[in-house]
């Protein structure tokens, strides 16, 4: 850990990697790991291995690895020929994060958040979050046996309270604008001396790197042209461009490919700065959006997917809730059910083949966050029909159907 540097995205200013520290004390920008030059992939039987094993060379921080992976990551990369066909592009691949163990991409980030607050010696850790994190974070807290406390916004649907309470953490409902409580319990928590694996937390956003290294093996190292990602804070977008650019600076793949941060359109505070060119993210006043995983009005790490958005040459697509539930159903009808906030992807993929994007060659990742049911309210927003029928009438029905 003593060997490893933290660095400011904005002014570079370097910190030790042996202390908490999420911002820069003199920019107030994300802290990011340094970039990994040499490594090599651990070939083994990866149903043995961990993703800390697999990728040790990516993670030289984490010399012994303790007890707290609960085999994360190594999710599926599905190949949808058919959708792909309909998209006019060459190859559709939906890399889905809900098989992981709390059923979202969190767990990458929170495994790696929880050995950095271990291996600096912390007892307490925490998050703030609007469910999906704090399923994950109180998860990894009850395994690692450490006092968990998490913070959730009072607007969450009641449906998420219970899946985050049953790992027994201090969960606390609080009232409030989400960036404010965000803001309000880092400074509790430093007060306290309690890690608060925040949403871009530098080695939250390490974990994230996994997702990357997978797609490039899941390939065969032919990457793809695209990577779509539904944005919030901004951590898991970053942590997985960051994963991309350390394998191809290890000369495993040649290219990184274009990342393209996905809004939805009634919270867009990233894509509105990007077509406006602004290098600053503004706080978006009145949110509305079924997708509440990415209902982020002020993103912690905005700015600085502005600025990453610039050396990779990617871009922002912002979509509408209706498109979002289009997108879900689609995605359903591949055999997928996903959140709303998973679709989005899928809803940025059909948006730019309806504005004439694609060329008809390029190979596509949407990146699937988490788990359909998740939020089941979504529901509602779907024709869903089903049959009812007497038994003795069923084999009229059946008849009936054929
Ligand atoms: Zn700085």
């Amino acid at each position: 850990m003593k060997n490893t540097k933290i660095i400011c995205t904005k002014c570079n200013k370097v910190y030790p990697a042996d202390i908490l520290q999420d911002r820069c004390d003199d920019c107030h920008e994300p802290l990011e790991v340094e970039i990994v030059k040499k490594g090599k992939i651990r070939e083994s039987n990866f149903l043995g291995q961990t993703v800390l094993e697999r990728y040790a060379d990516f993670f030289p921080y984490f010399k012994e690895v303790d007890d707290v992976s609960m085999r994360e990551g190594f999710t599926p990369l599905q190949e949808s020929k058919k959708l792909a066909q309909e998209m006019g592009i060459a190859k559709l691949y939906f890399k889905n994060e809900s098989t992981n163990p709390t059923w979202s991409f969190k767990d990458r980030g929170t495994l790696t958040g929880v050995l950095h607050a271990i291996k600096i010696g912390y007892k307490k850790i925490a998050t703030v979050s609007s469910g999906n994190m704090a399923a994950s974070v109180a998860a990894y807290g009850a395994k690692s046996g450490l006092k968990t406390y998490v913070f959730v916004s009072s607007q969450i649907p009641a449906e998420k309270i219970n899946p985050i309470a049953i790992y027994n953490p201090i969960l606390v409902t609080v009232e409030g604008r989400y960036d404010l409580i965000q803001r309000e319990s880092l400074r509790l928590c430093k007060k306290y001396g309690i890690y608060m694996i925040n949403s871009d937390a530098p080695f939250r956003v390490e974990g994230y790197k996994t997702l990357a290294y997978e797609v490039c093996e899941q390939t065969n190292f032919d990457v793809p042209d695209y990577v779509l990602v539904p944005n919030s804070s901004g951590g898991h977008i970053r942590g997985i461009e960051k994963g991309f650019r350390e394998f191809k600076e290890c000369g495993l793949i040649k290219k990184v490919p274009r990342m393209v941060c996905v809004q939805a359109a009634g919270c867009s505070p990233v894509y509105n700065a990007f077509i406006t060119r602004a290098d600053q993210v503004e706080r978006i006043e009145n949110p509305h959006t079924l997708a509440h995983g990415i209902e982020n009005t002020l993103p912690l790490s905005g700015n600085q997917v502005l600025r990453m958005l610039k050396w990779n040459k990617g871009f922002c697509v912002s979509v509408t809730d209706d498109e979002i539930i289009d997108a879900q159903a689609t995605l359903a009808s591949t055999g997928l059910f996903l959140q709303p906030e998973s679709a989005a992807s899928l809803a940025a993929v059909k948006k730019l083949k309806h504005e004439k994007y694609f060329r008809g060659d390029e190979k596509v990742v949407c990146v699937l966050t988490g788990s359909g049911l998740k939020y089941t309210a979504a529901f509602e927003h779907h024709k869903l029909t089903h049959y009812t029928c007497k038994l003795d009438k069923l084999d009229d029905f059946l008849g009936s159907q054929q």
